[in-house]
């Protein structure tokens, strides 16, 4: 697929879109557009959905083994298209381009992953009075998976994964502003061999076909990421159908800094656990939670290596941060800071794309700024007192996906990530996502695990089956 060129699902039958609702796709760095695409509309989930429906038994029947040497064929088709596949996210995201690289490689690990996992995820026998009873992995059916702009291709992989590796079929659902990457890779999987309706990538709206897929009786499951109020909706819409559902939704999370920390090392940190993907990014650590005694110290290096942060145009090697998603997101970015006096504000492009500065904010964890998800590269800073202050500012948010703790004492490391109310927490480290560790939220973040082992237990049913030997 060229990146400028009009590209249409090969996944989605033409005869399935509405040829009059076109949907043109933006870069988000020139404003410039890279391509046109047909939306499908109800007719065209329905259609999607009948395929998938069609695909099921012939892929359920497949050997595990052979399952797994299909998804491993794709994680070698997503290395080898590697550069590719980055250069169009980075383009259609505005992701730097060396990120958008690490992003791809990720992709290609989950693939693998799951091919490893697809014959070690199986039932047990237990001994019963009267015979044995063993418990199958049964694959949910069709299961729909509608995922958000910000990281693209990653957030589908860690669906796509788990949900073929169980013997599900699937029609995903991109964001409208960066169908791109996932139209790609749909292509790569039927060129893997994976059979024509077990992965069908739908190009619509979320209210339209979104909505659909959430209703649709055929669709077993919903795996969607995104905002905390769409995601309410998905719940209020499977309930219908009693659809099984995982959610992964907004964030917090708190970047939590004790005075025995290394400082240095944290401050360095700081600016990549919020401006990493100019701050939309669901684990930003966007409320830096700094103890007292080390706050001024702490600010001035914090300053500096914002100051630091490279911006600039996406597809530069050094550039670190690129522009926001649209022009309707910045403005609601901007809203958090207007009228604040910030304690930093860096510098962006002027001009075309939909550029933003790196923003320090102080504030207390009542200000909008350090309520509300800004997902954007703004990070409010807030003093504690000590460390019981800590876990209760941590805690106070309706939002529990992500957060560090930076400290030198072993023991008030393990007892703050205890306490702290999220579920994914890194000691002395930004990291939140591993391919081989579950991932998800607390409280209003979500439910459901992603990624790893746990991932499995969101696309497969248990089923026990009893036989008697008595008979
Ligand atoms: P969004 O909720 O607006 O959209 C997400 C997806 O849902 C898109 O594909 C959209 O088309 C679809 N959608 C929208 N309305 C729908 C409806 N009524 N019915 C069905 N589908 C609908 O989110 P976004 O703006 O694309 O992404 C940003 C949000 O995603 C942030 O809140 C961020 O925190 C969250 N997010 C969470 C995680 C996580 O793993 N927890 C990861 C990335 C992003």
């Amino acid at each position: 697929m060229s990146d400028t060129g009009s590209a249409v699902s090969p996944l989605a039958p033409r005869s399935c879109l509405n040829p009059a609702v076109t949907l043109t796709v933006l870069d988000p760095a020139t404003e410039e557009p890279i391509a046109e695409l047909e939306q499908a509309g109800v007719e065209g989930a329905d259609a999607a959905v009948a395929r998938a429906k069609a695909a099921l038994p012939a892929w359920r029947r497949v050997a595990p083994a052979d399952r797994a040497r299909l998804l491993r064929r794709l994680a070698s088709l997503v290395e080898e298209h590697g550069e590719e596949l980055a250069r169009i996210e980075s383009r259609n995201v505005g992701k730097p381009i060396a990120g958008a690289r690490g992003e791809v490689g990720m992709v290609a690990q989950v693939f693998h992953f799951y091919a490893g996992a697809v014959d070690k995820h199986h039932g047990e026998t237990i001994p019963v009075a009267g015979g044995v009873a063993a418990t199958f992995r049964e694959p949910l059916g069709v299961v729909g998976l509608i995922v958000p702009w910000n990281f693209p291709l990653n957030i589908a992989s860690w669906k796509i994964g788990p949900a073929l590796a169980c013997g599900n079929t699937v029609v995903l659902k991109p964001a409208e502003l960066t169908p791109l990457s996932a139209l790609r890779l749909g292509e790569l999987a039927l060129e893997a061999g994976i059979p024509e309706g077990v992965l069908n990538v739908l190009v619509g709206k979320g209210s339209v076909v979104g909505r659909r897929l959430i209703e649709h009786p055929d669709v077993a499951k919903i795996g969607f990421t995104g905002s905390t109020e769409v995601g309410a909706e998905v719940m209020r819409g499977a309930a219908a159908t009693i659809k099984r559902v995982t959610l992964e939704l907004g964030g917090k999370s708190a970047n939590v800094v004790f005075a025995d920390a290394d400082l240095e090392a944290a401050a360095a940190a700081a600016p990549y656990a919020v401006f990493d993907n100019a701050g939309q990014d669901c684990c930003a650590r966007s409320r830096i939670l700094v103890e007292r005694a080390a706050y001024d110290r702490f600010l001035d290096l914090l300053v500096e290596a914002t100051r630091g942060v490279v911006v600039g145009d996406p597809a530069d090697e050094a550039t670190e941060m690129g522009p926001l998603i649209s022009a309707a997101h910045r403005a609601t970015v901007a809203s958090y800071v207007d009228g604040v006096q910030p304690l930093f504000r860096g510098e962006a492009p002027e001009g075309r794309g939909y550029w933003f500065p790196c923003t320090l904010v102080e504030a207390t964890n009542e200000d909008r700024v350090a309520r509300e998800e800004v997902f954007g590269p703004v990070a409010a800073v807030i003093p504690f007192a000590d460390e019981a202050d800590a876990v209760r500012i941590a805690n106070d948010t309706p939002y529990g996906l992500s957060g560090s703790i930076w400290t030198r004492d072993g023991a008030r490391a393990l007892r703050v990530a205890r306490a702290v109310e999220s579920g994914v927490l890194s000691v002395n480290s930004n990291g939140s996502v591993r391919v081989a560790t579950p991932f998800g939220g607390f409280k209003q973040s979500g439910f459901g695990r992603e990624l790893g082992m746990h991932a499995l237990e969101g696309y497969s049913e248990v089923k026990s089956v009893f036989v008697s030997t008595e008979v």
